[in-house]
């Protein structure tokens, strides 16, 4: 399933750059609407796919490409998305600031006033500000209170030019001008963030899943990490297997084995052998015995990184295709992944994140 999320006011109107609302200061900071959704935006974007989603921030913020309002919309209806939901913050010039969440649906849209329900619902919830619904809104002041003269990004989200329509909604995420609202918002923009998730996750329905990293790095695949660096991780750490660093780095090759990949699992599992206890199995990724459960011994590192290197080419993993660090880890069951899905995820991007670093090092040298 995949949704985009259109970070409000990172686009351009008849050409100029839409700046969005301006609010009060917080910390000195002056609010700013524009700046605020691309923040959410894009907490937003790295939550979601631990619910099975696939999301695009259309545009992306801060990466110089700003499309015409119109076109976010119609990009929405060319891919086909589940949701199109377009993320604002409010604001009500000489009011005094309200404060408040709310949703703006599109009344020609089966499930928009609801999915705007929910979202409204759950942003209030977790913001801890007033909950001011969904609401259906006419351009009023454009076209005289003409239902279909609605936001574009509901109006060119509908179907035509041969395509379906999408669903679409527009958050309001609090009140720039308000006080209380923008302080959270400065503060704690990681609340409406959780909010929009959350209210996804009730309409969807969606269940967390196995977070897929880019690139999701294979454990029988070439090294990504060249020796040195290696040698370098394993002495800053003050492993005990670095005495056999030679000998670790060549058995990974032997096996075909990307040695990144297996350093970092000895990273996450035992602190590179340094936790306490480590050196007395040497048992590279705390392998156990498969009849007895005990964790197995060895009187080299590069013995227990061998049979670890060799794992993977053992049922399940062999008969179900297993290669991939997302695709193992539910599989291994690492103990400091805590058994769930959230533990899991954690411990992949975990080793992604190394294993990543690791690669840009060798780059630099
Ligand atoms: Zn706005």
């Amino acid at each position: 399933m995949k949704i985009i999320i259109n970070p409000g006011h990172w686009n351009l109107i008849k050409g100029h750059p839409d700046s969005g609302a301006s609010g009060t200061l917080v910390d000195g900071v002056r609010v700013m609407e524009r700046d605020r959704t691309g923040v959410i935006a894009r907490l937003v974007a790295n939550l979601l796919p631990a619910l099975g989603v696939d999301v695009e921030l259309y545009p992306y913020p801060d990466d110089g490409f700003l499309p015409e309002l119109d076109a976010i919309g119609t990009h929405a209806r060319n891919e086909q998305v589940a949701l199109l939901c377009a993320i604002h913050c409010d604001a009500s010039p000489g009011s005094g600031g309200r404060s408040g969440a709310s949703a703006y649906f599109d009344q020609t849209k089966p499930g928009s006033q609801e999915v705007g329900a929910a979202l409204s619902a759950a942003i209030a919830a977790s913001m801890g500000i007033p909950d001011l619904g969904s609401i259906v809104q006419y351009m009023t002041g454009v076209c005289g209170g003409n239902p279909n003269c609605t936001l574009s990004i509901h109006r060119l989200s509908r179907a035509g030019d041969g395509l379906p329509g999408v669903l679409s909604i527009l958050v309001e995420c609090g009140y720039v001008d308000n006080a209380n609202d923008a302080a959270t918002l400065q503060r704690h923009p990681q609340l409406a963030a959780q909010g929009i998730v959350n209210g996804l996750q009730q309409y969807f329905n969606l269940s967390p899943a196995i977070i897929v990293p880019d690139p999701d790095y294979a454990v029988y695949a070439a090294a990504t990490i060249v020796n040195p660096t290696f040698h370098q991780m394993l002495q800053n750490a003050g492993s005990p297997a670095y005495d056999e660093v030679d000998d670790c780095y060549q058995v990974c090759l032997d096996n075909g084995v990307n040695p990144a990949v297996a350093l970092a699992f000895f990273a996450l599992e035992s602190n590179y052998g340094t936790d306490p206890g480590a050196v007395d199995f040497k048992n590279w990724g705390n392998l156990s015995d498969p009849d007895t459960g005990q964790l197995l011994s060895y009187d080299a590192w590069a013995l227990g990184l061998r049979d670890w290197c060799n794992h993977f080419r053992l049922p399940p993993y062999s008969t179900e295709n297993l290669n991939t660090i997302s695709q193992i880890v539910p599989v291994y069951r690492p103990s400091s992944a805590s058994g769930t899905i959230d533990g899991y995820n954690r411990y992949i991007m975990s080793l992604h994140d190394l294993i990543k670093g690791w690669q840009a090092q060798a780059v630099a040298m």
